[in-house]
This record gives structure tokens, C-alpha cells and sequence, in this order.
């Protein structure tokens, strides 16, 4: 798998997820992304290459537990990570520049998800912009 930030100074690739892909609706992912969620699949951080140099992540500490890496140039969200020497990179699965090789299996923190994305599904759907 390759993935890439939006202006492309961060750049990476793995070979497999380990573990499952969920879309996570709590209330910081969708702050972090700005999205209506985040999707994240968990890669072995001894698995992950950074392709580029890595002086273009930038680390946010979101909580005790945790940080949150973004491009200083672009903003695009790259990953959720616990502060923990192991943990495992919880890559934002927007990034990919291929479909990735394994599936999304759940949804997560939905106690906080909003209504206003369920519609997703039942909206008209244009190939292109709305004509
Ligand atoms: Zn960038
Ligand atoms: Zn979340």
C-alpha cells in the first residue's frame, strides 16, 4: 500500500494492516479530520516506511494517552497513535493512493456520532460535481 498527504512531502508505504479498519465517529477524529469521521486501519509501526523526510510530520498531543500526526505544510490528517513505544500507526485510510487490501469491519464511538452523515447512502450520487 502507498499513501500520501495532500501536497505530497509526506509519503509511505506497508505492505498489510494489522488488525481491522474501523471508521471511528467519536467527536476528536472528527474534529482532527473535519470530516463527518475518520476511517483508520492499524499498521505495525515496524511495518510503516517513511519515504520522504519525516520533517514534515507534525505531532499533536490530543489527550494523555495519545497524539495525532499531521502535515505542517498541508494539514492533512496522517495518523492516530497511542504514547506507547509499540503502538501500532493508526493510519487515516484517505491517504491511500490504492484501495486498500483488507476491509472496513466496524464502527466505532458511534454513542457520538451526528446525524447529519447517515444520509450517506440515500443522497443522489453524481459521478462529478452536482449538476
Ligand atoms: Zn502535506
Ligand atoms: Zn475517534
Amino acid at each position: 500500500m502507498h499513501g500520501s498527504c495532500l501536497c505530497g512531502e509526506v509519503q509511505f508505504r506497508f505492505e498489510r494492516f494489522d488488525g481491522g479498519i474501523a471508521h471511528c465517529h467519536c467527536s476528536m477524529c472528527r474534529k482532527f479530520t473535519g470530516a463527518a469521521f475518520a476511517t483508520f486501519g492499524a499498521v505495525n509501526c515496524d511495518e510503516i516506511i517513511w519515504e520522504k523526510a519525516q520533517s514534515a510530520i507534525t505531532i499533536f498531543d490530543s489527550s494523555e494517552q495519545a497524539q495525532r500526526g499531521f502535515c505542517k505544510h498541508c494539514g492533512s490528517s496522517l495518523f492516530y497513535r497511542l504514547k506507547l513505544p509499540n503502538a501500532p500507526y493508526e493510519i487515516a485510510l484517505g491517504l491511500l493512493d490504492e484501495e486498500p487490501s483488507a476491509a472496513v469491519t466496524a464502527n466505532i464511538f458511534c454513542q457520538n456520532r451526528p446525524q447529519w452523515p447517515r444520509s450517506l447512502e440515500t443522497l443522489p450520487a453524481y459521478e462529478q460535481g452536482r449538476v
